[in-house]
């Protein structure tokens, strides 16, 4: 028997996370020189000076290993978020934080709960530890909160929650998520999802950070990905009690977050300014996009996140294609069981323009 044969079977069955197509691809593939790419959330500014300065300084210091326990990124994340220390940890990318509450907390047996057309990375990781994946329909392509306390049975070991979500950009208020809580056994982690924090802009908007005083069984996550702007250095982090850290540091590679990556991210949460220009200039554009996709007959969600999830219509994936014939990258969710919905970044005014042009362009 060949050793594929050897595999796990719940790790066999896996299908493969599909991220964004990378620009050099296309551009590989149609020998295109303008591409723009509005496929996986990133920040359209690109990297803050302040972090290509501090990038710059740390390329000495790349021959040695990384301090391992990531001493002051820790502390400028504590200091940030008015946590001890003891209460954060960093990921490479929160993508492998997600998947770490995973490995400590459940197995086979155990379910794990999660919304339809929520962040993919929940049902994989359920599927890497092996144990049940339990998807609960959506709400207007929302968390159905009230469904999903519904779903918690004594095998339930962990609930993810992404607010605003990715794919659909949907949000719940403060409100909601305290009448959710309040459901929640204290023994069921709630891993709160924030990686699309900086964006919302609502006064009823829940704070992670209350949770975290208030529910001694969640962990709050964040990245660096987004509205920071280091999408290619993978850094994360999250807070929780410092017991619950403690033991997701056991199954924690030594050097997880390598230097740049540290110094980097170091340097992006001391330019709040940059943030703050980035997330005026979602705003901005984002009403923009959301304007013109409507006149154009189409039907975005509502967004409170860097992107907008579109129904398009059974011609999505031919506008995808089409799309990627101009030049322009979107992503298709048609892997969330969402075939008629393209999810679309928002870009800079150039980007946006040309996704626009090139939208006017499609049969
Ligand atoms: C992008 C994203 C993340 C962050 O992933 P990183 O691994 O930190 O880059 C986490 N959750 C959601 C919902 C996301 O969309």
């Amino acid at each position: 028997m060949a050793i594929v044969d050897q595999a796990l079977p719940h790790v066999a069955n896996i299908s493969p996370y599909i991220p964004g197509k990378p620009v050099s691809e296309l551009q590989r593939e149609l020998g295109l020189s303008r591409v723009t790419k509005l496929a996986s959330n990133e920040n359209p500014l690109g990297v803050s000076q302040r972090v290509e300065q501090a990038a710059q300084a740390a390329l000495k210091t790349l021959g040695r290993y990384p301090d391992g326990n990531a001493y002051y990124l820790r502390s400028a994340i504590a200091e940030f978020t008015q946590r001890t220390m003891a209460e954060v940890m960093v990921g490479n990318g929160s993508n492998e934080l997600l998947e770490f509450v995973g490995r400590v907390f459940a197995g086979p047996g155990d379910e794990i709960i999660f919304s339809q057309y929520a962040f993919a990375v929940y049902g994989i990781t359920a599927q890497i530890v092996g144990a049940t994946p339990v998807q609960v329909p959506a709400k207007d392509y929302g968390h159905d909160l009230a469904a999903m306390a519904a779903a918690i049975t004594p095998k339930t070991k962990i609930i993810y929650l992404a607010n605003p979500n990715n794919p659909t950009g949907s949000f719940f208020n403060a409100q909601a998520l305290d009448a959710f809580m309040q459901q929640v056994p204290a023994h069921v982690v709630v891993v709160y999802d924030e990686a699309y924090l900086e964006y919302v802009e609502r006064d009823d908007a829940p704070s992670g950070l209350a949770l975290l005083d208030n529910y001694p069984n969640v962990i709050v996550t964040r990245t660096f990905s987004k509205a920071y702007g280091l999408a290619a250095l993978r850094v994360g982090y999250l807070l929780a009690q410092p017991e619950v850290v403690g033991l997701l540091n056991r199954i924690r590679a030594p050097f997880n977050v390598n230097e740049l990556s540290q110094v980097c991210a170091v340097a992006a949460l001391g330019d709040q300014d940059f943030v703050s220009a980035s997330v005026a200039l979602n705003k901005q554009e984002r009403s923009k996009v959301i304007t013109a996709l409507t006149q154009m007959g189409y039907q975005p969600l509502p967004s409170e996140g860097n992107f907008v999830c579109v129904n398009m219509g059974p011609n999505a994936a031919s506008i995808n294609q089409q799309l990627l014939q101009l030049g322009v990258i979107v992503r298709p969710v048609a892997n969330y069981g969402m075939a008629d919905f393209l999810r679309i970044s928002i870009g800079t005014e150039a980007e946006n323009a040309h996704l626009l042009s090139a939208l006017a362009q499609v049969s």
